[in-house]
């Protein structure tokens, strides 16, 4: 059994690593949904890095797609690829670009045309039912995603065709790159909307890796999709990046590295110590 906090930690670690060498990336927004990454990948989903392309897989569509180097680290540390293979993230002829790109193995879908996840999800989900296939379909968006009106066709439609099997996970940070989620685009009351779409929401502290595992866990309700608004911290898990809309795109400098390191270092520690 994995310990999942301790996962967490260093797969933040190796997302800092990736962006700092690259001076490139989006640390507040990957930093934001890694617990939710980690849950899924460890501990909820079934795959298998040995067989990618197995027909019985659970399905991860990343429709944040920015947060991309979160989810690199995680299919490296899984074994889908090199964990080498990170050294040449975003680098000239890399797979590992800045966005999910399918020829990695692990990726069902190119992503981060903002808006498009949701549909694409409902559409693998609604060909499970179709195939009478068991696996579940998860979807990540960004709060600030949700402005795009794709996001809404695709609810009505996973409502529609009763989707059970489709499971939506909004990061729900509060913030987008250019600031306040509520001040740009307002979506509250947003667990009040997808109820109206006829999802059935559930509502969680996605920074608690274990609360979020267990909901994730719960069988859905019959003839449901099943939205859990994940309420997270930008930036989580370094003190100068957490809830500060400015760091979505930023890259820290040195000095801003050693910290952040230091930081998830001291967390690692106090873990081992509980
Ligand atoms: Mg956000």
């Amino acid at each position: 059994m994995v310990n999942l906090k301790k996962k967490a930690l260093e797969i933040r670690k190796d997302v800092i690593e990736m962006i700092f060498h690259a001076k490139t990336g989006h640390t507040g927004s990957d930093l934001s949904c890694t617990d939710i990454l980690v849950a899924l990948y460890y501990d909820v989903m079934n795959i298998d890095p040995r067989n990618p392309d197995d027909p019985d897989r659970d399905r991860y569509i990343q429709s944040k797609g920015h947060a991309a180097e979160v989810y690199w680290a995680v299919l490296a540390d899984k074994g889908f690829i090199e964990k080498e293979e990170l050294k040449t993230f975003s680098a000239f002829g890399s797979r590992l670009i800045g966005h999910p790109n399918n020829k990695v193995d692990g990726v069902e879908m190119n992503t981060g045309s903002l808006g498009h996840g949701l549909s694409i999800a409902t559409g693998i989900a609604l060909a499970a039912k179709m195939d009478n296939k068991s696996y579940h379909t998860f979807t990540l968006l960004g709060d600030g995603e949700l402005a795009e009106g794709s996001v809404w066709e695709g609810a009505m439609a996973a409502a529609h065709y009763q989707l059970d099997n489709l499971t939506a996970i909004i990061d729900r940070n509060g913030l987008q790159i250019t600031g306040a989620s509520e001040d740009v685009m307002k979506v509250e009351p947003l667990a009040n909307k997808w109820r109206a779409f006829g999802w059935e929401v559930i509502e969680v502290d996605g920074n608690d890796i274990h609360a979020l595992s267990e909901e994730l866990h719960k069988q859905p309700v019959d003839g449901k999709p099943t939205c859990i608004i994940a309420h997270t911290v930008k930036g989580k898990g370094i003190s100068m990046a957490e809830n500060a809309a400015g760091w979505h795109h930023r890259v820290p400098n040195q000095e801003e590295y050693d910290q952040a390191i230091a930081e998830l270092d001291m967390q690692l520690e106090a873990l081992a110590n509980e």
